[in-house]
């Protein structure tokens, strides 16, 4: 079932790559594996898949410290600063940094593990009031202030776009996230290169890929519905 899954996504991001005249290369496929069990992403790494991405650190750090030590794992969700220091050596990449207080505690943590942590910065592009994410407009301000300091790269913009019936209702917010990452891209601040974009879920990441997503976030796509009461 995950071998048809996967091989269902594979095609799709292929497709998409095909019809914008991308490279397949370009696009990482995330597999999101919050809530399921360990079983279940060793089927997938052994199908090839190395990304992986968790939205609860405690989650997190359990199945880092017992799955292969080649996955990389990369923080999707919301993040409380407090939980900052079990992921830090644990991920190759933190997608959600919304605030200027949680990339201060990132950027302390960082230093003092002696790394350089590849962080984005999280937009609400459709200012959604139930979303965490800076607003669009603020996203430069933001970058620019998170930038400076240590143990932090800023590599792109991520967004979680809203919930809707059909996907195409979401392409005005990837074209509008790659719009605001080349705005940013152009002012060359020192230490952010805006050469990553995290968009797109199980129900739109065509759409991401064809308005240039390089880092597509797919849970229900590969491994199936989640059952939240079975979650740590
Ligand atoms: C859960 C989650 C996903 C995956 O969602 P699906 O719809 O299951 O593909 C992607 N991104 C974030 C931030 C998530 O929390």
């Amino acid at each position: 079932m995950l071998k048809d899954n996967l091989a269902v996504v594979e095609k799709n991001i292929a497709d998409a790559c095909k019809r914008a005249g991308r490279s397949r290369s370009d696009v990482t496929l995330v597999a999101v594996s919050k809530t399921k069990p360990n079983e279940m992403i060793g089927e997938v790494y052994a199908l090839g898949v190395r990304d992986f991405g968790e939205n609860y650190p405690q989650e997190l750090k359990a199945k880092h410290d017992t799955l292969p030590s080649d996955i990389r794992w990369h923080m999707i969700g919301h993040l409380q600063r407090n939980k900052v220091k079990y992921l830090i050596e644990r991920v190759c990449m933190i997608h959600s940094v919304d605030t200027e207080e949680l990339a201060e505690t990132i950027s302390e943590q960082a230093v003092k593990h002696h790394l350089v942590m590849p962080v984005l910065a999280e937009v609400n592009m459709a200012e959604e009031d139930t979303k965490f994410g800076i607003r669009p407009q603020d996203a430069e301000d933001f970058v620019r202030r998170i930038s400076v300091l240590p143990g932090i790269a800023v590599r792109g913009l991520m967004t979680i776009a809203p919930y809707v019936e059909n996907p195409e209702d979401n392409r005005v917010h990837f074209r509008n996230l790659k719009n605001l990452s080349i705005d940013i891209g152009r002012k060359n601040i020192d230490n952010v290169a805006m050469c990553e974009l995290s968009m797109g879920m199980t129900n739109d990441y065509m759409v991401a890929v064809e308005e240039g997503a390089t880092l597509v976030r797919v849970g229900t796509g590969i491994f199936g519905a989640r059952d939240y009461s079975a979650a740590i």
